[in-house]
């Protein structure tokens, strides 16, 4: 394999923090904690995402597990009712579904754009679903798009949009998360904006609309010491990027705690977004167009790549505004496992979204042959390749 080569080494995570953000982080870091309970961060947050996102209702929450969280207590759903979910997913999308007595079906991906096949879907329904999540993986529109909405509608099942990815993109024009009932995004550090941990909720639907305002006055206010740390893992985060080592006082928070992992219920899966981090995406947010921009070019060098090495080009359908988070590539099982020297190779991060239906955790499901072997193979390369 030939490429171009990078000349230092790219990261997989997220690297749109900039001075401003670091900046932000670090004037929370000096005030007094109760500056932390106001709201006019949040009330902006709300009122951009509102008219981002042509919605009435926006609300924050201190992650994408706790916006989905939040968006389950909204729909209303009872123990035992249903939600199909695609068999290529992660754990905290189950943990936010289950920890509400929730049950998953699990409906099988297609591997043109790795989302959940309409056919699949149609065998999946039963009585007690409700519901269906349609997740943009990677940041593509799903091949089924139309057909998952109909065959959801014609089941009177609610249409939840995972937008983790996808932020910013568009499908003929219209915003992903504008497509359904309800929508949540993720500005965790993995995604296409970042404030180490965050999420939100879209609705258009009043009724929905007036019980997500329920669902947010509610919501828990987050744990100081969390939000201490989470400033503090930003700051690291910029520093690393930058060269601009700065040392924690506290312990980083990582991606999942090991308590989630585990399949216990978090505080974080409950609070609202705290107001220093909504100041943060804001900041984030305002910038959204350059960071899909980049990342639209970086997965146009993948695909000139993986069309010199006979790759299977992925499949952008004619009016899919994709934000490609990641570039995925199907190798084989063996080079999955060997990734390593893929990396070495072309001098970048490789990630492996994801290794299981629901990542990290074991799960096998016969039934969804195309999830299992997306587990096996599916490696992702990063999408911001140069800086400026
Ligand atoms: C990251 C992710 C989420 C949840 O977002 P967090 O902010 O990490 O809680 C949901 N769905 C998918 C597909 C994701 O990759």
């Amino acid at each position: 394999m030939r490429t171009r080569s990078f000349n230092r080494r790219v990261p997989l995570l997220n690297m749109s923090l900039s001075q401003q953000e670091d900046s932000c982080a670090a004037s929370w870091l000096e005030q007094a904690d109760e500056a932390r309970e106001e709201n006019s961060a949040r009330n902006a947050l709300h009122q951009h995402i509102a008219r981002h996102w042509q919605t009435p209702w926006a609300a924050s929450f201190m992650g994408g597990r706790a916006a989905l969280f939040a968006v389950i207590r909204t729909l209303g759903l009872q123990p035992g009712d249903r939600i199909v979910v695609p068999a290529f997913t992660c754990q905290c999308v189950a943990n936010a579904i289950t920890f509400n007595g929730i049950e998953i079906s699990f409906a099988d991906i297609e591997i043109n754009t790795f989302g959940m096949s309409a056919r699949a879907l149609k065998q999946a329904i039963t009585p007690r679903t409700r519901a269906v999540l349609i997740q943009y993986s990677f940041g593509l529109v799903c091949r089924d798009i139309e057909q998952l909405i109909a065959v959801a509608r014609e089941n009177h099942l609610w249409v939840i949009e995972d937008c983790a990815h996808a932020t910013g993109g568009k499908w003929q024009g219209q915003l992903l998360g504008r497509l359904g009932d309800i929508a949540f995004f993720s500005s965790e550090r993995s995604k296409i904006v970042n404030t180490i941990h965050g999420g939100w909720v879209i609705t258009a639907n009043p009724q929905l609309g007036e019980r997500l305002m329920m669902v947010y006055d509610q919501a828990p206010e987050a744990d100081n010491l969390f939000i201490t740390a989470l400033l503090q893992t930003l700051r690291a985060a910029y520093g690393e990027l930058h060269n601009r080592p700065f040392s924690p006082a506290v312990a980083l928070i990582p991606q999942m705690q090991p308590a989630e992992l585990a399949g216990m219920f978090t505080p974080q899966y409950s609070w609202r977004m705290a107001e220093p981090v909504a100041e943060l995406l804001l900041l984030q947010l305002e910038k959204l167009d350059t960071f899909v921009q980049k990342r639209v070019e970086g997965a146009s060098f993948w695909q000139d790549w993986a069309s010199r090495q006979g790759i299977e080009p992925l499949l952008s359908r004619e009016g899919a505004q994709n934000t490609w988070l990641r570039y995925p590539v199907m190798l084989s099982a063996s080079q999955k496992t060997q990734r390593r020297e893929l990396e070495e190779l072309l001098n970048i991060e490789i990630g492996v979204w994801f290794t299981t239906p629901v990542h990290p955790q074991p799960l096998t499901l016969p039934d969804c042959p195309v999830g299992m072997a997306a587990a096996r193979c599916c490696v992702n390369l990063p999408t911001w390749l140069w800086d400026d």
